[in-house]
């Protein structure tokens, strides 16, 4: 069922620096068509017996075969017409990281390496971890593929003493929660914080108390010791858990994270370090930081299939936080011994934890080159706040590569003119081939720059004043 699209027509707007006049889109589709036909040549051998194809399926694979043949003439051509645009008839292909510069606040760091897309493509099917599951049944003993090894070098890479795999930040949260947190219990948490740090605490019976931030937007250790104070004079009990994230979602501001571990730990109250914006792009040494629990976010920072994520922590909490189940059936007598409560048994059975594993390689290495993410990040925002009435919102100099800037001054100017208003930004940016923005959003945003290269980087600071400039906003030299 092919349906006859125009390259034009599929995605409007050629993008001009990324290959001439839709070149580049038509080979990425085609891409995208040689990876569907093998996929389907792939169906066959599922499909046949283990003896081989008959002569029905023979023929189907040598069609298909052919087919992919053309389709890869068309990808060294960059020539034919898009002819699979839906996938199951409804799904679009998304072919935006191929196609565009992605600044998606939150999209940034959890790109799969082209070895988590293999991965994928690979152990895609449901319970793919469990071919060579033994006894005592449990994910993180699997030796095969290697996850027993992967649970151990991921301990090492937060330098903390257990670690789990967990399906998403906010599930590590909720374990710590679940184990520490009694009804009426107090959490610390920063006026920052992420949601999912305020359910995780509701689910658990408990209440949420915020640091309030100082006049930088900083929490620091000083204003927690003195929230943790008012909650014991308010309550008569200290809060039982500190969980404060290192950089925050909305400035991506760093946090006094050692600072508040130490005083979390005068008052012995034990201490959650949030990574969901650190773990996975830049060096987390949970000892040194003086962390109960590092939790951190696998399809946020660490190149993975969501849901995923980390939680890892000390041996002293391991017994709470990961106990095994005690309960017995009381007909069958039936008994779970190692299964930990908290993990419901197994966690990340598939293709999410997979991907994580394949990208962990790359993902250790790259947080060696951090400090070069925060200067193209600098080397932005400079850029950016050369465009007159533009500015950050960030602490400044970025230490981070999400920031959340301002452009009220700007473009914001512009488009209260402009007869498509803030969308003539979102217009501008995608005829240059950045997506991820805020569609609309031309006063207070965010945008992340993770893993842009230098020449991506710089087409994207030319794009913003390049589109400053068309509108006659003055740009510093
Ligand atoms: C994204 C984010 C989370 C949630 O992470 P998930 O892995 O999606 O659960 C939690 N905290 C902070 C600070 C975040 O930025």
């Amino acid at each position: 069922m092919a349906t006859q699209l125009t390259a034009d027509q599929l995605y409007p707007g050629s993008i001009p620096g990324l290959g001439s006049e839709g070149t580049m889109s038509i080979r990425i589709q085609k891409t995208f068509e040689a990876l569907f036909t093998l996929e389907e040549i792939r169906g066959i051998f599922r499909g046949s017996l283990p003896t081989g194809l008959d002569p029905g399926e023979e023929a189907l694979l040598g069609q298909r075969v052919a087919e992919l043949k053309a389709i890869v003439t068309d990808i060294e051509a960059g020539t034919g017409t898009p002819r699979v645009t839906k996938i199951a008839g409804t799904l679009d292909v998304r072919s935006r990281e191929e196609q565009s510069i992605n600044i998606h606040p939150i999209q940034a760091a959890g790109r799969l390496t082209t070895e988590a897309r293999k991965a994928l493509i690979s152990y895609g099917d449901g319970y793919s971890t469990c071919d060579f599951c033994r006894k005592p049944f449990r994910l993180d003993k699997i030796t095969k593929p290697g996850i027993a090894d992967f649970h151990g070098e991921l301990t090492k890479f937060l330098n903390m003493d257990q670690a789990r795999v967990v399906p998403g930040a906010r599930r590590g949260f909720q374990a710590v929660a679940s184990s520490l947190v009694e009804k009426g219990d107090t959490v610390i948490v920063s006026a920052l914080a992420h949601y999912t740090e305020f359910l995780a605490v509701e689910e658990a019976g408990g209440i949420v108390k915020e640091v309030p931030l100082d006049g930088k937007n900083i929490v620091t250790a000083e204003a927690t010791a003195q929230k943790i104070e008012d909650v014991q004079r308010e309550t008569g009990k200290l809060p039982v858990l500190v969980m404060i994230d290192h950089f925050d979602y909305q400035f991506a501001n760093e946090h006094e994270i050692a600072g508040i571990a130490k005083v979390a730990h005068q008052y012995g109250i034990p201490f959650l370090y949030n990574g969901a914006y650190t773990v996975g792009i830049m060096p987390v040494d949970g000892k040194k930081i003086g962390a109960d629990f590092v939790v951190g976010s696998g399809h946020k920072s660490m190149a993975a299939v969501a849901p995923s994520g980390v939680l890892a922590m000390t041996e002293e909490f391991a017994p709470k936080v990961l106990r095994t189940t005690a309960m017995v059936g009381d007909l069958t007598k039936r008994k779970f011994g190692i299964k930990e409560v908290e993990m419901l048994g197994c966690t990340l059975m598939g293709g999410t934890l997979l991907t994580m594993m394949a990208s962990f390689p790359a993902v250790k290495e790259r947080t060696l080159h951090w400090d070069d993410e925060v200067k193209k990040s600098n080397y932005f925002i400079d850029a950016l706040t050369r465009i007159s009435g533009s500015r950050v919102l960030s602490e400044y100099p970025r230490k981070h590569t999400l920031s959340k800037i301002d452009t009220t001054g700007s473009f914001d100017t512009v488009a209260k003119t402009h007869k498509r208003r803030g969308f003539f930004f979102s217009d501008e940016l995608s005829s240059r081939g950045i997506v991820g923005e805020f569609a609309g959003a031309t006063r207070t945003w965010k945008l992340n720059t993770y893993g842009l290269s230098w020449k991506q980087i710089q087409y994207l600071a030319d794009a913003f004043t390049g589109i400053a400039e068309k509108y006659q906003l003055p740009v510093q030299k």
